[in-house]
């Protein structure tokens, strides 16, 4: 409780806001006082009671009061006054009582504890009031000293006794208050101490974190040194590598240049070369032109060549068949005659054969590829029908054609008749051709396995030396010079049929023994007909191997400019015992059409007035006349214009000189199916 109330009166004044060095300072100042203030009280009684004075106890109240007013100062937070004030009324003490007691009494004692009360309660910024404070009990002493050798005041009467007993008391005080000096000085510097202490520790503390620091930065430096050597040792790589990729550069640089400048000399050296490559492009194109106009002119020449033969070939095919076929005029004629008739008709054949092969080969040196017309037909029908076209020219030689259908294989076929019937008309031709008499030549159809078929062609002639078999098929080529001599022919069937039969997917091959015979053989790719023909479309002409018969009470109308040919139609047709008709030009042969309306129109493509066309076209447009199917036999044997007039559609289209077999079996097959239309419109009437 006591020390609980010291402690307050202790912290008089302090507020958080001190500093601990001032608020330790502030303390002892208080201490001092409140402390002070009671020995004072203690000492002022005491020495009255001793003396019997008690003026001596109302003085020592005094400075009793003046040392509560300290407290008081500091409260008031004076603390500058409160500590020079203190100071002061210690002085004013020492001062009175060695001045009413005298020396006898050693107050002046007090001034060794008044020299080490500044240390105590001023700091060292407080070095002016530490002096001040200082200068105090000295001046109080030499003052002192002043009235103890002049007695300038007189110190009151005592005797022995209470001089001692004074003595003895003051010297207590002095002790006391030399002990609380002391006590505070340790105090301060115990607490001193341990500040050192923790300062010391936080030094240390301080020193190890700054050398773990130190630490650190060594390990960061060495860190940092070893990351600049190998930063280094990379820049000088680098460098290196630099230099040397500097170097192979420059190098590529050189030969890129030393290229570019090969380069440009090239590119000159090409440029000269575009250039003359220009020129000789310019020349080709000339040549190409040049060429293409020569070829026009060639073609144009053949079509009028091969037009211009054709027609009087016609007469000469033509009568040649009428005699020979006429009954009555070939009992009549002497067998020299007839022989001389033969040569004729056959002359005439050869004739034919070799335009027909000039104008095909023209063709492809023209390079006009021809279109693959893909149909059904029946096969027995038209293999049987080409073995018939040629019965007459074989019999002629006394030659027997034998025709062979395997029967694996399908009625129908799929295949470009046209082409087809070219190739073998070859094949035949040749066979017939190289066949002396007495011999046979056989014509034979296949199966081979299950994707291809074959046609063969097989005579028993001279046969071909094995090392011109390779050559009979390229154009213009024969066997042998006497070949010629003997037989006739140009060389250029073969070539043909075997570019046909290569159109057409397959392959031509030759087998022949020189004495023994000869086989050619055709093989194709078998293509199935889906679907069965229907009936017309399977119509095929029959076999001419005897004479179809005659349609009577038939009108036929012929258009034709040609007298000659005119008068061997008018031959022809008187023999098969059908009327015939005819008009000079097309536009007569429209109105003798309307007048007459015929069962069958044959007409010339080439007419006065009105050409072929326009009156295929009248006719088509004519309700009357329409259904009447038109045969155009015309002396045009390229393909393309036999194409363009089929196109205008006519049924039929022969090339002159007319195959009378052929016109027979056109004839009978058109006049036949209006006649079954006819009866079967009957039927249904
Ligand atoms: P051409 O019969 O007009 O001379 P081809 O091209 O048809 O022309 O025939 C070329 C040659 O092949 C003939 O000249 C002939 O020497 C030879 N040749 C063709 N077929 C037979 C055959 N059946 N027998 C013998 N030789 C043939």
């Amino acid at each position: 409780m006591i020390s609980h109330r010291f402690n307050n009166i202790k912290k008089t004044g302090l507020t958080a806001s001190v500093h601990e060095d001032d608020a330790r300072k502030i303390m002892v100042v208080n201490s001092f006082s409140f402390l002070t203030a009671l020995l004072c009280t203690f000492c002022g009684i005491s020495l009255s009671v001793i003396s019997g004075d008690w003026l001596i106890f109302y003085t020592a109240m005094g400075f009793v009061c003046g040392f509560l007013s300290i407290l008081w100062l500091n409260e008031k937070r004076r603390f500058a006054i409160a500590k020079f004030g203190l100071q002061f009324v210690f002085c004013s003490v020492m001062l009175y009582y060695g001045c009413v007691f005298g020396e006898s009494t050693q107050v002046h004692f007090l001034g060794l504890f008044l020299i080490g009360v500044p240390l105590l309660i001023c700091s060292r910024k407080e070095n002016a009031l530490r002096c001040l404070c200082l200068t105090l009990p000295l001046l109080t002493l030499f003052l002192l000293e002043t009235n103890y050798y002049y007695q300038v005041f007189t110190p009151m009467d005592m005797d022995r006794n209470t001089t001692y007993m004074f003595r003895w008391l003051i010297m207590t005080v002095v002790v006391i208050l030399n002990f609380m000096v002391i006590t505070f000085h340790q105090h301060n510097i115990n607490s001193l101490l341990k500040r050192l202490h923790r300062r010391n520790d936080s030094l240390r503390k301080r020193n190890e974190m700054v050398q773990r620091q130190e630490d650190a930065l060594k390990e960061a430096n060495r860190r940092l040194e070893n990351y600049n050597e190998m930063l280094e040792r990379e820049v000088e790589q680098r460098t290196r590598q630099l230099m040397d990729n500097n170097l192979v550069q420059e190098k590529m640089l050189t030969d890129l240049n030393t290229s570019l400048r090969r380069l440009k000399a090239k590119e000159d050296e090409l440029n000269e070369y575009v250039a003359s490559l220009e020129t000789v492009k310019a020349e080709l194109l000339h040549a190409r032109d040049e060429a293409e106009r020569a070829n026009a002119a060639k073609s144009s020449f053949l079509r009028e060549l091969s037009h211009e033969i054709r027609n009087p070939l016609n007469a000469i095919i033509g009568i040649s068949y009428l005699m020979l076929n006429d009954r009555h005029t070939h009992g009549e004629l002497p067998p020299g005659v007839v022989n001389y008739i033969e040569n004729i008709s056959t002359s005439g054949h050869n004739l034919l054969e070799i335009i027909n092969n000039v104008l095909e080969l023209a063709r492809i040196e023209a390079g006009k590829t021809d279109n693959i017309c893909q149909e059904p037909f029946v096969l027995r029908d038209w293999i049987y029908n080409i073995a018939g076209i040629y019965q007459h020219a074989a019999k002629v030689k006394n030659v027997s054609i034998h025709v062979q259908v395997d029967h694996k294989l399908p009625a129908q076929l799929l295949g470009d008749r046209v082409h087809l019937t070219q190739v073998v008309n070859n094949l035949l031709t040749n066979a017939i051709k190289f066949t002396p008499a007495g011999k046979k030549v056989t014509l034979s159809c296949f199966r081979q396995g299950a994707e291809a078929w074959c046609i063969r062609v097989t005579d028993e002639g001279e046969g071909i030396p094995g090392e011109k078999q390779a050559l009979i098929f390229k154009p213009f080529e024969q066997a042998d010079h006497t070949i010629h001599q003997r037989f006739g022919g140009t060389g250029l069937g073969l070539a043909i049929s075997k570019r046909f039969t290569e159109l057409l997917g397959g392959r031509i091959s030759v087998w022949s023994e020189p004495g023994a015979g000869t086989a050619f053989t055709v093989t194709l790719p078998l293509l199935q007909v889906n679907k069965t023909l229907s009936r017309a479309a399977a119509t095929v002409m029959p076999a001419n191997t005897e004479k179809a018969p005659v349609q009577t009470g038939k009108k036929i109308l012929l258009m034709e400019d040609s007298t000659v040919n005119q008068m061997v139609m008018q031959e022809f047709f008187s023999y098969m015992g059908l009327p015939l008709l005819i008009a000079g030009n097309g536009e007569e042969g429209l109105e003798m059409a309307r007048k007459h309306l015929p069962d069958m129109i044959i007409l010339d493509m080439h007419m006065p007035k009105l050409d072929g066309r326009d009156v295929i076209r009248a006719i088509r447009q004519d309700t009357l006349l329409q259904h009447v199917p038109v045969i155009v036999i015309s002396a045009d044997a390229f393909t393309e214009q036999r194409e363009q007039v089929l196109r205008e559609g006519v049924h039929e289209y022969l090339i002159k000189p007319v195959q009378f077999d052929e016109l027979r079996m056109v004839i009978d097959k058109y006049l036949h199916s209006s006649m079954l239309n006819e009866s079967l419109e009957a039927v249904t009437c």
